[in-house]
């Protein structure tokens, strides 16, 4: 089987700790292994991840001067997350049988995204501070569920994958390949923009543009839930595309989180892929199986 998939920014990093080289060493070391006994059994893999965490670090990190913009910065965490992740993939796979790819999105320069930032990046800031730096960089600032003013940029829709003729080739010649780190750099027209592709969305052009069979989004949480958070809320073991979909447009999954995953399955489905999972890190291995996790099937 040709099984992509999916690892949370969250998987590298607990939210927790403080960002560091130690924690991501280890937390890769895991997200190794569940690859591994796949490809032990004869599949095919491509992992994508995500990046949040990472990025948020490097833009908190240059606010008092932000020499790169965020295009270059997921780039950048492209790199390093790629690095980490190939490195602990050789242990297992020997040297050089797997390689991270920077990875770069089509999205619409007129996407309304960009008329209405809404994800979330950085750290938390008081108002005065919001203010003072929207003044300063034009940077746009909303009010964080959790308190606080937080920055937010424009989250476009995927079209296309700039580098998958070449991830289908290096997949196709048996690389173990890292790609679409971060949901890829956005371009449009040729250049970077100034916003942050979801990479649940962007996981899921780069599984449909495979052909791949499975593929299996693994994040901090054990399964896709309706009423989540509530009382009564009940997870779902296996549901069929048409089922999720109408939860979906029900509002059981918020945007930012759970949303686009559930999106990502669908349309890696609608695509034509077989079957879509979503599930925890810790349980990656039984995910794939189908005995964890939510099953999403034809
Ligand atoms: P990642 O970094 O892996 O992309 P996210 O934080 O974006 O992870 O999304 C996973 C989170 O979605 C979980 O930690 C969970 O709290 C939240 N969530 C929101 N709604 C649901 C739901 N209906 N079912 C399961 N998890 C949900
Ligand atoms: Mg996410």
């Amino acid at each position: 089987m040709k099984v992509v998939i999916a690892l949370g920014g969250n998987a590298f990093s607990r939210p927790a700790e403080p960002i560091t080289q130690e924690g991501h060493l280890r937390n890769v070391e895991a997200a190794a292994r569940v690859v591994y006994r796949i490809i032990q059994e004869g599949h095919r893999v491509l992992v994508t991840h995500g990046n949040g965490p990472q990025v948020g670090f490097f833009v908190e990190l240059q606010k008092d001067r932000p020499a790169f913009l965020l295009d270059s910065l997921t780039a950048a965490t492209q790199g390093l997350l790629g690095y980490l992740i190939v490195s602990a993939l050789d242990k297992y796979l020997g040297r050089g049988r797997s390689v991270a790819v920077v990875t770069r999105v089509e999205v619409d320069c007129d996407d309304p995204a960009f008329k209405d930032p809404t994800k979330f990046i950085g750290s938390l800031y008081t108002e005065e501070e919001a203010k003072a730096l929207a003044e300063k960089y034009g940077w746009v600032f909303k009010r964080d569920p959790r308190g606080g003013m937080r920055r937010v940029v424009p989250s476009p829709t995927p079209l296309k994958v700039v580098e998958m003729e070449a991830i289908r080739q290096l997949f196709e010649e048996g690389f173990v390949v890292v790609a679409g780190g971060g949901g890829g750099v956005p371009t449009c027209d040729g250049r970077g923009v100034e916003g942050v592709v979801d990479k649940d969305l962007a996981s899921a052009l780069i599984a449909a543009g495979l052909g791949a069979d499975f593929f299996i989004i693994l994040t901090d949480v054990d399964g896709v839930y309706l009423n989540y958070g509530k009382p009564n809320q009940k997870k779902l073991a296996t549901v069929r595309v048409d089922e999720l979909e109408k939860y979906y447009y029900e509002g059981h999954f918020p945007p930012g989180s759970m949303g686009p995953k559930v999106l990502a399955a669908i349309n890696f489905i609608r695509r034509g892929g077989k079957k879509a999972a979503i599930g925890a890190l810790e349980e990656g291995y039984e995910v794939f199986k189908g005995e964890k996790g939510t099953q999403i099937l034809r």
